[in-house]
Order: structure tokens, then sequence, then C-alpha cells
């Protein structure tokens, strides 16, 4: 049975509305209401798939964060982008922090996590995927657990990453609370998010391949991530843009609205739109996605 919530999952505010229904394109072609806090402005499944239920609605071939073997041009072209935000990654946790010990949260095969280890960082990942994670693993030499209940209560870290991830926990405020007693004083939780009020996620609106319901539980815009940073206490220290995914997200959402179209004049699409996208988007927190760093006071 899915789950009815009475109160915002981020703010416990128990006034919200219908917002719009989405389907999910990708799966189950079912389509789910999307209610919308009159407090945070957050945006959130609602009935929703328990986090028991939720697993066949991750299961399909082209959940690419999940495999290493690209098998077509879209997923060559995902891996080539993937590969190079990963050595962007690394680099932008190194403008905070030199070195020292990261934790990434939903650290799917770990390729972000192998490449800071070759930089030096100690590092752990927590991945529920089984599959996932054992592919992690093999690169990682077991630093990989299933969940955060699995640290030690003592392990403590500089930075704390969950890129693309917050969208997707059921139990958004106890796992936040969770990651945060396992942070430094003035260390820094690093957060990407999709942004439903950029100007792809306006253009393409209920295509959108940002919604991706159920998986993503939540959406959040600049308002709703400062109630984030005063409900769990953090300094906002800086927003960075994630330039590549207004046009991975412009290519699937043209999939999505034009099903019958060629993948050519897809691709022109996505590009003209991905550009589109980062052009409006003109200051931090507007576009596609957007990389939220804050600090732990
Ligand atoms: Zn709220």
């Amino acid at each position: 049975m899915p789950e009815r919530l009475t109160k915002c999952p981020l703010c416990k505010s128990g006034h919200f509305l219908n917002h719009i229904e989405i389907t999910d394109y990708a799966v189950s072609k079912s389509s789910f209401v999307l209610c919308r806090c009159s407090e945070c402005q957050l945006v959130f499944t609602n009935p929703r798939p328990t986090s028991e239920e939720i697993g066949p609605y991750y299961d399909f071939p082209e959940y690419y964060s999940h495999q290493d073997q690209s098998k077509n041009l879209t997923q060559w072209i995902y891996q080539r982008v993937r590969n190079y935000s990963i050595s962007k990654k690394v680099e932008l946790i190194e403008q905070f922090v030199e070195e020292g010990k990261l934790l990434d949260y939903g650290c799917g095969t770990g390729e972000f996590l192998y490449e800071a280890s070759i930089n030096l960082w100690k590092v752990v990942g927590i991945e529920p995927n089984e599959k996932a994670r054992i592919q992690a693993n093999k690169k990682l030499g077991g630093k990989v657990i299933a969940s955060i209940d699995d640290l030690k209560k003592d392990s403590l870290f500089d930075v704390i990453t969950l890129f693309h991830v917050l969208e997707h926990i059921h139990d958004l405020r106890k796992t936040v609370k969770k990651i945060l007693t396992h942070l430094k004083s003035g260390g820094y939780l690093i957060i990407a998010i999709p942004n439903h009020e950029s100007w792809d996620g306006k253009h393409y609106g209920k295509f959108w391949a940002g919604w991706d319901v159920p998986r993503h539980l939540y959406h959040f815009n600049s308002k709703t991530m400062d109630r984030f940073k005063d409900e769990f206490d953090l300094n906002l220290t800086e927003i960075k843009p994630m330039v590549f995914d207004s046009f991975y997200v412009s290519l699937l959402s043209e999939k999505y609205k034009n099903p019958n179209s060629s993948i050519f004049s897809n691709y022109v699409q996505a590009v003209k739109n991905g550009l589109k996208s980062n052009q409006e988007a003109n200051s931090p927190g507007n576009y596609s996605s957007n990389i939220y760093i804050f600090q732990k006071k």
C-alpha cells in the first residue's frame, strides 16, 4: 500500500495542496500526484510508494547511474560527461578541503570515490542498491556499506557529498540528521539536486525528465533550500551550477514529449534547449541542476 503523507517531509507543516500530476515515462507509465508545501515550497510525491515498494521502479535497463557499460549513443555520451564530471567533483571538494575524510552518500558504482581515493582522500561510500554496491566494492576494496546505520558511531568526515541523492531519500529529516552527526564541525555538506524551476523545467512542464517520479520523491527550489539550511542549522557557503545536466535532462524530456520523433531531431532540440537553459539561468541556483555547499556550524 502506498503511503500518504500528512505533513511536509521537510518543514512538517500540514498545509499543502495538490500541485501537478506526472507520469513515470521511464519505467511504469503510472501517474503520481505531487503536492506543494505552502510553507517551504517543497514539492513532494503524495501518496508515494513506501521504501519497501519502490525497488521495482528502479529496475530498468537504462538506469544509467548504476551501470558501468555503455550500450547506445545516449549512454556513451552520458558516460563521457560522467567521466568529466567525476574529475570536476574532486576539484570541487578540493576547493573547500584539500584532503581528508570523504563520505559519498548514494555512491552508485563508486567512480567518484575511486577518483577521490587516487587524490589521497580517505573514502567511505553508502549505497543501498546491492548490484551497484558490489561493483563499487570491487573498485574500492570494501569501503562501501549498505546503510548509514552500518557506520561506526564515532566516524567523522570532513566532507559529505550527495550527488542527485537527496531527492530519493524516504526518511528525509531523520536521514539528514544522521548524516550530520557524521560531519565534523566546520565540515562541508555538498548536495546536488535538480531544479524544477529552471528554464528547462518550465519549458518541458509535465514532460520534464527531472520529475522522474516516483524515484524522485521531492523537488526543491532556492526558497526550499533556504529552509533546509535553517531546519538543519547549517551555513550556506555557495551555490554552483551543473551545466551539463540541462542537456541530458533536455534529451530525455524530448523523448518523453515526442516519442515518435527521430533521434537526430531529439539531439538537436536537446542541444538547443540545454544551451538556452544555461543562458537563461544567469545566476547560481537557477540552473537545471545546482550544487549547494553547506558548512556545519
Ligand atoms: Zn514544507
